[in-house]
């Protein structure tokens, strides 16, 4: 995100239900069935985020981030939806994503869609599909949305149940119903993409035309529609081939009229959200989660009273010049320390008691090999140091 120039932005884990409900919209899954929402003591209702992007617009016209030109955000922080788990699908979950505010120009798209995606190539991960598609804006949307709703009025009782209530909500999410019998009754549907106004195809070419220069693979998917009202134009998915049911790794698009709708100035806007727990599934799919776990650099076992003492304040002195230590705060015998540092995969264990401390005189122990190195008190500190840059 850095690297991209974009900069951290963190919201409160709740806001005013008012703020989803207009910014998600009152007839998407999200608002209709899946927020957490409760009454706080004066009878406000408040929401657990489900996804980002309100909050970040509420804060953006909150607190003026429209200053800046284009304002280049990034988050990463735990949401929550009310759907029925199963695997990559939570209660609550985490997202990281980023929005870029205030920008008209496909290339803003292009560069979002490149950081979603260089975040995956980066981490090595393969088996993705970027999937692409234009969902228009207020002006060739509306005629759009009349010409599917008739052409699937003709075969509305065949329909599924979902879809026959979102012929009058939401006829667009139709055609990315999970439904059989769905899918073959809207295989021929018109799509938008192919209902576009001038300038929406502009845009969705020239998007197309940076993309392919940017030698970024994508594949064009008139039934990628979003699941939420505010999108326009863009519209994206990245795909986890290997990710079995919920195969979806990351989705996003523009969404020029959100801003204004939350009372902000007409701004345009593109961002995408991507999920934190299904990223770490592919990884670990892929075999590529192999984080290790901290390990502190030095343990310092005490042989008797005097060099508990000695441990406790070389400990902080060493944690103050950036060297990770562990001590003994459990009174353990020699042995059982021994045995804890090794437990925990200390670099280096210094046993300090008496006689090290009157002498002034240690023994750092390498616990890979078992070699043991003299250090005086006066260079312990260097010795450490010199340890951190030779891994
Ligand atoms: P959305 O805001 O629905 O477009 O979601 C963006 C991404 O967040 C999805 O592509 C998933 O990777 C992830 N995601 C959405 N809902 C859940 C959930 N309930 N549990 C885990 N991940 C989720």
């Amino acid at each position: 995100m850095q690297l991209f120039n974009y900069r951290e932005i963190r919201t409160p884990v709740f806001e005013e239900t008012a703020l989803f409900a207009r910014g998600i919209g009152e007839l998407t899954d999200i608002v209709g069935k899946e927020m957490y929402t409760f009454p706080d003591r004066s009878e406000t209702s408040l929401t657990l985020k489900p996804e980002m992007t309100a909050s970040v617009i509420r804060a953006y016209i909150q607190h003026n981030l429209g200053e800046q030109p284009l304002a280049k955000v990034y988050y990463l922080s735990p949401m929550f939806r009310q759907e029925r788990p199963q695997a990559g699908r939570l209660r609550q979950f985490h997202q990281f994503g980023a929005e870029a505010i205030g920008g008209e120009l496909p290339s803003v798209d292009a560069e979002i869609i490149a950081l979603a995606v260089e975040i995956y190539r980066t981490l090595g991960i393969e088996n993705i599909a970027l999937k692409i598609n234009s969902v228009g804006c207020e002006s060739c949307r509306p005629g759009y949305k009349a010409l599917l709703k008739s052409y699937l009025e003709r075969v509305r009782t065949q329909l599924s149940e979902e879809s026959q209530k979102r012929l009058e909500t939401n006829p667009l999410r139709i055609l990315d119903s999970k439904d059989k019998q769905d899918r073959v009754l809207t295989a021929d549907a018109p799509l938008m993409k192919d209902h576009l106004c001038a300038e929406c195809s502009t845009h969705f070419r020239e998007l197309q035309a940076s993309l392919t220069s940017l030698k970024i693979p994508f594949e064009v998917d008139g039934r990628i529609v979003r699941g939420l009202d505010y999108y326009t134009k863009t519209a994206f998915e990245i795909i986890g081939k290997d990710l079995g049911a919920q195969d979806a790794l990351a989705g996003g698009g523009r969404y020029d009229l959100l801003v204004k709708e939350l009372g902000g100035k007409d701004t345009p806007a593109v961002g995408f959200a991507a999920g934190f727990e299904r990223l770490l599934m592919t990884m670990e799919k892929q075999s590529l989660l192999n984080i290790p776990l901290p390990a502190p650099l030095i343990f310092i076992a005490a042989a008797d009273e005097e060099g508990k003492r000695w441990a406790l304040s070389q400990a902080l002195e060493l944690r103050r010049y950036g060297i990770s230590c562990e001590l003994d705060l459990l009174g353990r015998s020699l042995k059982a320390q021994m045995r804890e540092a090794d437990r925990q995969s200390a670099r280096y264990v210094i046993v300090a008691g008496h006689n090290e401390i009157t002498r002034q005189q240690f023994m750092m122990k390498s616990m890979k090999d078992g070699s043991e190195t003299p250090v005086s008190a006066g260079r312990l500190l260097e010795e450490a140091r010199g340890l951190l840059g030779h891994g």
